[in-house]
């Protein structure tokens, strides 16, 4: 009898505590965006997290912590209690190029936190102000060679995408050093290129493409292999002259490690119906977005990209100068 009893009570318990884990979310979900808003990985965090609050049944709610290349804001995600109330839409930048960016790091990518999925490929472009000097990429390269001294980059911060990414360039053009104006995000920095207060800066398509279109800014190619189905007339940097120059940013998302495997599962999932849902995939594909694989998406396949690109990144970038 006594052995029933027991037997009753650890099954009851079992029951209690499986129910008090499938209410999850009971609450709001925040999801830090590192940088300002109306930059690449503000806007993809907002279509994405839109659509997972459905399927979540509570609201995904999107908070901006920007600041040293957006390492504040993942910091304060992945430091945060690994409940699942707390996520992080990080990038290229945050999860592959920080740890070699910055030697004293208080979050670590690869064994450190908890992959949720990729969000969206997101093909880089050089882009310059309207009235910039050079009408195309051989142009550019030879002025930018000629007049480093006065010519002016915009960048979200060290370790950033764009800044990442424009390392490399001035790297492959022999022209490490530019005039660098760092910013809180992508989307500012926009702002001062529309108004031809910057020449140029390498971002993420994602929130360039818009611009780009409408002729506000101009856009010298792009570092894929192939054009992007939404810039159909920008050349790749294969066809521009610079073959040397690629690279694919990407932004997904992650969380604190340690948390309860039911609410990863539910991330992930809601993720990924997100990343199927036809209205999420026309406005992520319309900005030039490139949607993950079924792999890209789990928490093993993120983990997976976020390890080869830091690998590839990493001496290039422990040698670049921070600037
Ligand atoms: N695209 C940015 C970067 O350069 C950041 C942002 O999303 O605003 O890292």
């Amino acid at each position: 009898m006594k052995k029933l009893l027991l037997g009753l009570t650890a099954a009851l318990a079992m029951t209690a505590s499986a129910q008090a884990q499938s209410k999850y979310p009971e609450r709001p979900i925040t999801m830090i965006v590192p940088f300002a808003a109306g930059g690449p990985t503000d806007i993809i965090a907002r279509i994405v997290g839109e659509n997972m609050s459905k399927t979540l049944g509570q609201q995904i709610v999107v908070e901006n912590v920007a600041g040293a290349g957006g390492t504040t804001g993942i910091t304060r995600a992945l430091t945060a209690a690994p409940d699942g109330y707390t996520i992080a839409m990080g990038h290229l930048g945050t999860f592959s190029a920080a740890p070699a960016t910055y030697p004293g790091l208080k979050y670590d990518p690869i064994n450190g936190m908890q992959t949720i999925g990729l969000a969206g490929g997101t093909p880089i472009l050089i882009v310059a102000k309207k009235n910039f000097e050079p009408k195309d990429l051989k142009e550019f390269v030879a002025y930018v060679k000629a007049n480093s001294d006065k010519v002016n980059e915009a960048h979200a911060g060290l370790g950033s995408v764009s800044w990442t990414t424009c390392t490399l360039l001035k790297g492959q053009l022999g022209v490490p050093k530019l005039n660098s104006v760092a910013y809180r995000g992508t989307g500012p920095a926009l702002n001062d290129l529309v108004s031809g207060q910057i020449d140029f800066m390498c971002d993420q398509i994602v929130s360039v493409s818009e611009q780009v279109k409408a002729g506000t800014i101009k856009a010298y190619a792009i570092a894929s292999a192939q054009r992007s189905p939404a810039l159909p007339d920008v050349p790749t940097t294969k066809e521009a002259g610079l073959p040397e120059y690629q690279i694919e940013a990407w932004n997904g998302i992650a969380a604190p490690k340690g948390m309860p495997k039911e609410a990863v599962d539910k991330l992930v999932d809601a993720l990924d119906k997100a990343l199927n849902d036809e209205t999420v995939k026309k406005r992520l594909l319309d900005l030039g977005t490139v949607l993950p694989t079924k792999e890209e998406r789990t928490p093993a396949g993120f983990a997976a990209l976020i390890k080869r690109d830091a690998d590839k990144l990493s001496p290039v970038l422990a040698a670049a100068p921070k600037q």
